[in-house]
């Protein structure tokens, strides 16, 4: 019975989350315009927060109102004076004891201005003063009020984020109704820190961040927001702790191999391991030792060597008479590692074998039963290797890569799928720490901090798209000389429609120039039509292939050294490093042009800049973060991590760190959430909708 409470979003919160056309006032023809605006939970509209404010309290007399700022003044009305051409405005004209003014209506709706302002009457009128010929005017005042609804002007007024067809004042109105289903909650935070911190309550803090008295109330680092940023990383940092308390309680397995199989493979390789590759692998080992559960990252760019990391810490586990998997996010990334991985396991007499969604039938069947027998070593798929149907004999190790494309959930709780198998994550993305704090919580990570020496650079240049034309002529000598090049166009969700027609444009152009030996592949073709043109442009048929960002997933043609990236200011700089990576070849030369339109801001020269001058992904993925601005990134969406509602890394950084701690605190002396504070804590994470965290990990 108590488990089924606590499976149940606290009653305190329904109000919040029913749909927010229950909030009056929202038609038929305004739920989907409001959907758009800010999301489909009254609670959403919480979050949606005034980006400015304007200031009505300034009430100067008609002749001292100061040009070009808002005022609110009291007039007497004088006379109507009729628009005579539909150009002109209709103006009326309106006096107090200094001086006249115009009214300007540049709209007339039926007689609505007679209504409004008959002559001889007194009102409030509230709008931006202009000069014109010496004389005061105001067009289309935001408020004219009787003087007894005077108050109801608002007096600081604030300004939100808008969608065409809702008017500020609309919501306005919406904060107003879904603040007033915002109960008393009670108080998750640490009251010392509480004080300390000067923070008000979550509803004051919400109502005055809706409705802020001065500008400084606007700023991230208000009081106001910065408590409601706190309580988002507190959700945040609370649910991973949870999820990480629950994987470290599980039983883990000591494997700890005598490493005969390392050493031939070793022997094999062909070249010595890198510093930082022997020092990750001990970090790795010395986890799989233990008799905890395994739950590590691993960081490390493209080229930095993983994939034998992998394969080492996997003979680990098949030392110890055990099996391990790869999962991959692609079919392509999983054939990739079979054919890095498989030479190498036979020649030592270890049975390595591919399953993915498209082994089917007898192959199957036969792989499905030897995996079960325990005579396959080590398996690589995709996440078809964790459907119903698939048993291992003895699953001890897990190395999912490229996770940043799986959810949190899915990745934290793969390690059920095994026999207490210990987890290894594998990302490319370099991830700069405060991000791996808000997307894994206080998970162990490695980083392959250094790329095996002696690799070139890639010569990479930033150039106008009026250069096209040297760029094609530059692309043709390459081709011509036996080069296979890769040519990638931009595409965005919500653009997705002329982004496609864009760069199908662009390679019917391209196709032009170079004929057959052009190809092409975007996201809308099936996953089998993508293979088999990566699959010409692997075998050479195929020399330029036009891609949009599918080949950021992880494709190796060992053959392509040049990549052409258009409009490469509407990337991110991670996903460009991503790109790049594609075509860094080490040993031989491989160039990269970012092309770019005009007119391009500043902002995005620096970023590009930055691809530039290093191929360190650590920095640039550092340098992305410090830079990015007002959601002009295009990658941003794509990388996976979570956006926060209220939080801002360039401004909270700090209160990451302390929810981090709290949340470790909190977990270490309340781990079920059963004290007052720990039921509060329960509202939080269900008002930030991190609530699988208690429902999957704190029931039962
Ligand atoms: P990642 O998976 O990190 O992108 P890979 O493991 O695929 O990198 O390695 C990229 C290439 O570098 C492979 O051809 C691999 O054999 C080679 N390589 C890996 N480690 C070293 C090293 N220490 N020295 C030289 N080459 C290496
Ligand atoms: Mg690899």
């Amino acid at each position: 019975m108590l488990k089924a409470e606590f499976s149940m979003r606290p009653q305190i919160l329904f109000p919040l989350f029913t749909d927010i056309a229950s909030l009056k006032g929202i038609g038929a023809k305004y739920e989907k315009l409001v959907v758009k605006l800010c999301g489909d939970k009254v609670a959403d509209m919480l979050w949606h927060l005034p980006y400015s404010l304007v200031d009505r309290t300034y009430q100067p007399k008609i002749a001292a109102a100061a040009d070009g700022r808002v005022a609110t003044i009291k007039v007497r009305v004088v006379e109507h004076v009729p628009q005579k051409t539909k150009k002109q405005p209709y103006k009326v004209i309106v006096e107090d004891d200094s001086g006249q003014m115009i009214i300007n209506f540049f709209k007339v709706y039926g007689d609505s201005i007679a209504k409004n302002l008959p002559v001889g009457a007194i009102r409030v009128i509230s709008g931006k003063v202009e000069s014109f010929n010496g004389m005061k005017q105001m067009t289309h005042p935001d408020y004219i009020a009787r003087p007894e609804d005077a108050e109801k002007i608002a007096v600081i007024e604030p300004v939100y984020p808008l969608t065409a067809g809702i008017t500020n004042r609309m919501a306005g109105r919406l904060a107003r109704e879904a603040l007033a289903r915002v109960a008393d909650f009670p108080e998750w935070l640490e009251p010392n820190f509480q004080k300390q911190q000067q923070f008000p309550a979550f509803r004051e803090a919400l109502i005055r961040a809706h409705f802020p008295k001065t500008m400084a109330d606007i700023e991230p680092g208000s009081l106001c927001r910065s408590r409601l940023a706190y309580d988002e990383l507190l959700a945040n940092q609370l649910a991973l702790a949870i999820v990480r308390q629950k994987v470290r309680k599980q039983p883990g397995r000591i494997l700890q191999g005598d490493g005969h199989l390392r050493q031939q493979v070793l022997d094999n390789l062909g070249f010595d391991l890198t510093c930082a590759q022997k020092r990750v692998l001990e970090e790795i080992n010395g986890d799989m030792a233990s008799s905890f559960r395994m739950l590590r990252l691993l960081q490390g760019d493209v080229g930095s060597g993983k994939t034998v990391v992998a394969l080492l810490t996997m003979l680990n586990a098949v030392e110890c008479g055990a099996q391990a998997a790869i999962m991959a996010p692609t079919e392509i990334l999983a054939k990739q590692h079979l054919e890095t991985i498989r030479p190498l396991c036979e020649k030592i007499g270890i049975r390595a074998e591919l399953l993915t969604g498209r082994v089917k039938g007898k192959g199957r069947k036969q792989i499905l039963d030897d995996l079960a027998a325990g005579e396959i070593d080590i398996i690589i798929g995709t996440h078809a290797l964790f459907v119903d149907g698939v048993t291992f004999k003895d699953l001890a190790y897990i190395v999912v890569d490229e996770q940043h494309r799986f959810g949190v959930q899915q990745r934290l709780s793969l390690s059920s799928k095994g026999n207490n198998a210990d987890v290894l994550v594998m990302t490319a993305t370099p991830i700069p720490r405060t991000l791996v704090l808000t997307a894994y919580g206080d998970m162990e990570y490695s980083k392959i901090d250094e790329v095996p020496a002696g690799r070139k650079p890639v010569d990479t240049r930033v150039v106008p798209l009026s250069k096209i034309q040297d760029v094609v002529a530059g692309l043709k000598r390459k081709l011509d000389e036996g080069c296979r090049a890769y040519w990638v166009c931009p595409l965005v969700e919500e653009s997705e429609k002329t982004d496609l027609a864009a760069a199908e444009e662009r390679f019917a152009s391209l196709q032009k120039i170079f004929g057959r030996k052009t190809g092409m592949v975007h996201g809308r073709m099936k996953e089998a039509e993508k293979d088999a043109v990566m699959e010409q442009f692997k075998r050479g048929d195929i020399s330029l292939l036009v891609a949009t960002t599918v080949i950021e997933v992880g494709v190796n043609v060992p053959e392509a050294t040049i990549m052409v990236i258009e409009q490469a200011e509407r990337f991110g700089l991670a996903q460009l490093h991503q790109l790049r990576g594609r075509i860094k070849r080490g040993f031989q030369a491989s160039n990269c042009i970012l092309m770019y339109g005009y007119p391009l801001s500043e902002t995005s020269r620096s970023r590009l800049d930055i691809m530039r001058r290093t191929e360190d992904g650590f920095e640039i993925a550092e340098k992305d973060l410090e830079l990015r601005g007002g959601g002009e990134v295009l990658g941003n969406r794509q990388s996976g991590f979570s956006e926060f509602k209220i939080a801002d890394m360039s401004v909270h950084k700090d209160l990451l760190y302390t929810a981090n701690k709290d949340a470790k605190m909190i977990v270490e002396t309340d781990k079920a959430l059963a004290s007052p504070r720990g039921q509060a804590l329960r509202v939080l994470l269900y008002l930030f909708e991190r609530d699988d965290a208690v429902r999957t990990y704190l029931v039962g």
